[in-house]
């Protein structure tokens, strides 16, 4: 009996991780049939601290082919990001396509709502930081869990979307997450290529353990589905020529994928990035930065400096290494221990 109820759970799975599930397509209380987009929510119940509702849209297209998940807003003030996955929402006819679009624009509601950036003001954690998650864990915690069984599960495929924070000034890039599979390795690398940032950031350090992913895509990825991370967007604008990269880099991967008809428009000469050095402030005081995201600069060269709350000088900011900046403080405050710039070391 109990050999049964395995075998009988491991066909479930294998079905739904296919996306072959059927005509119905259910995501939380989204339930599309096929040719239909539904409109519904995961629902995180309250535990230690409140319960949360998790906007999501399941675009279950016409045809059968694929399962790619689509997420923004673990960081609720990275609004480029946001915007962008609610205009796919919009723009995504489920009769034009092969296979299934999960759409979670919104992770993290109480960042959004209160505007605070990096974490979840409910438990002060950060949305990405804690998968798989757990099911009696605080709210980032249980929403994590339920986004690892609801979306992450039932993908064969995931896109991750951030942009730089309020205080974040960044270029946009995408993430290639190379974890040693040779051939997701090569299946992530395409994704990477077809989202068509032309800047890549070779991620090779992340966890290996399922059991201990961090990351949303990461989660993914040790899950063994081909996946990729892009930001683009700064300082809470939402400018036009951000939400176009993040929604034309979903479009492109979809075709891709052939989940879409037309072909994808890969990157043709990214600049790959092989590893950051971040620039960590030694003082708090007032930070003026003196170079733009985007900006390559030489070692040594003088990216910003320090004041106190008098404006006497404190400290020069300068880069360790040669390299482009990722991202740069947007706002003048400035903490001891925070993160100054990243600076992408390019890969020769
Ligand atoms: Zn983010």
């Amino acid at each position: 009996m109990k050999l049964l109820a395995c075998t009988c759970l491991a066909l479930l799975v294998s079905a739904s991780a296919s996306g072959q599930t059927g005509e119905t397509f259910k995501v939380g209380t989204a339930a599309a049939t096929r040719g239909q987009t539904a409109y519904g929510a995961i629902e995180v119940p309250a535990g230690s601290d409140a319960a949360l509702s998790i906007p999501v849209a399941v675009v279950h297209g016409a045809r059968p082919g694929p399962v790619l998940a689509i997420v923004s807003g673990a960081h609720g003030t990275e609004y480029a990001s946001i915007i962008a996955v609610e205009r796919l929402i919009q723009q995504l006819d489920a009769k034009a396509i092969a296979g299934t679009v999960i759409l979670v624009p919104l992770v993290n509601v109480p960042s959004f709502e209160q505007k605070v950036p990096h974490v979840n003001p409910i438990d002060g954690k950060s949305m990405n930081r804690f998968y798989p998650g757990k099911a009696d864990g605080t709210q980032t915690e249980r929403a994590s869990f339920l986004i690892t069984r609801e979306v992450v599960d039932r993908c064969d495929h995931l896109i991750d979307l951030h942009g730089g924070d309020l205080d974040e000034s960044l270029r946009p890039y995408s993430y290639w997450n190379k974890t040693g599979n040779e051939k997701l390795d090569a299946a992530s690398r395409e994704i990477a290529l077809a989202f068509g940032l032309d800047t890549i950031i070779i991620s090779a350090d992340r966890p290996k353990d399922p059991a201990a992913s961090r990351y949303l895509e990461n989660t993914a990825t040790t899950r063994g589905k081909a996946s990729l991370t892009a930001e683009a967007g700064h300082a809470g604008t939402v400018e036009p020529e951000d939400v176009d990269a993040l929604v034309n880099g979903s479009i492109s991967v979809m075709r891709h994928l052939k989940m879409l008809e037309g072909a994808a428009r890969p990157v043709q000469s990214p600049v790959w990035i092989e590893r950051i050095s971040a620039i960590t402030s030694e003082a708090t005081g007032i930070f003026t930065p003196l170079v733009k995201r985007g900006t390559y600069v030489a070692q040594g060269m003088k990216v910003g400096y320090l004041t106190d709350y008098l404006g006497r000088p404190l400290s020069e900011i300068r880069a360790p290494d040669a390299g482009v900046v990722l991202y740069i403080r947007a706002v003048p405050s400035m903490t001891k221990g925070e993160t100054i710039a990243n600076i992408g070391i390019v890969s020769r």
